[in-house]
């Protein structure tokens, strides 16, 4: 018996409890759940608990999937690195893509999203840590790329999204959410309409949403521990 239906509750009473310790009313967050490396019959059963919006980062078995659930009224969110190679079928298979931090893979999913589809939503990924190696625009030069994303026809820029390090403490995670939060405020000021704050995840999404997350990606306290093959 799959422990997904009592699992997901329990992840939306997390979020009620802390939208309610924020005073945030519960549809200011919206619940991304993080099937990565499970399967369809997983996803299926979440669908079937009510969950309609998933996230996945890898983007062979998310097609996979995609094409065998396609008759579901589902959404799906690209939340994995995107390299050149695989822009095409982010284009054609995915509703949102969260990860965009160059503007040459902008370029490439705005040519390549298929005219029969509606513009590709997309969240612009900031490195809100400073980590040299991290994947995500500076803050610094989030405002530029925006810019130039939202002059890109087939796509729509609705956010900001954001993996900081896991941080030993609340207060510390919350700092680094309040930067992206931050970032995200001074850009709406510049006169951008973003609506999407993506960040928090299994281990922290209550920072997440004290911070002012609009979307949490929640993978393994829904579907469980992830397994990867060796
Ligand atoms: C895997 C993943 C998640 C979900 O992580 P959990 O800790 O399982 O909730 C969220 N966001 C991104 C970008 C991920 O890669």
């Amino acid at each position: 018996m799959t422990m997904i239906p009592k699992q997901l509750k329990a992840v939306q009473a997390r979020i009620h409890a802390a939208c309610q310790a924020a005073g945030r009313a519960d549809d200011s967050v919206t619940l991304l759940a993080v099937s990565k490396t499970f399967d369809a019959d997983a996803v299926l059963a979440a669908f079937e608990a009510g969950q309609t919006a998933f996230g996945e980062n890898y983007i062979q078995e998310a097609v996979q999937k995609i094409t065998a659930l396609r008759n579901l009224p589902l959404v799906w969110h690209c939340i994995g690195p995107i390299q050149s190679n695989k822009t095409r079928l982010v284009a054609e298979h995915f509703d949102w893509v969260h990860t965009v931090d160059r503007l040459k893979i902008a370029q490439r999913l705005s040519e390549q999203r298929p005219a029969h589809l509606s513009a590709l939503q997309v969240c612009i990924q900031v490195n809100v840590d400073g980590g040299p190696t991290k994947s995500g625009v500076t803050p610094e030069d989030a405002l530029a790329l925006v810019q130039a994303v939202k002059a890109l026809p087939r796509l729509q820029v609705r956010g900001l999204m954001c993996i900081p390090e896991l941080a030993t403490d609340c207060v510390a995670a919350c700092a680094l959410f309040k930067r992206a939060r931050d970032l995200f405020d001074a850009l709406n000021a510049e006169g951008l309409t973003l609506d999407t704050l993506s960040m928090g995840m299994s281990a922290d999404l209550e920072a997440a949403i004290a911070s002012g997350s609009t979307m949490v990606r929640v993978g393994s306290a829904i579907f469980g521990a992830r397994h990867y093959p060796a």
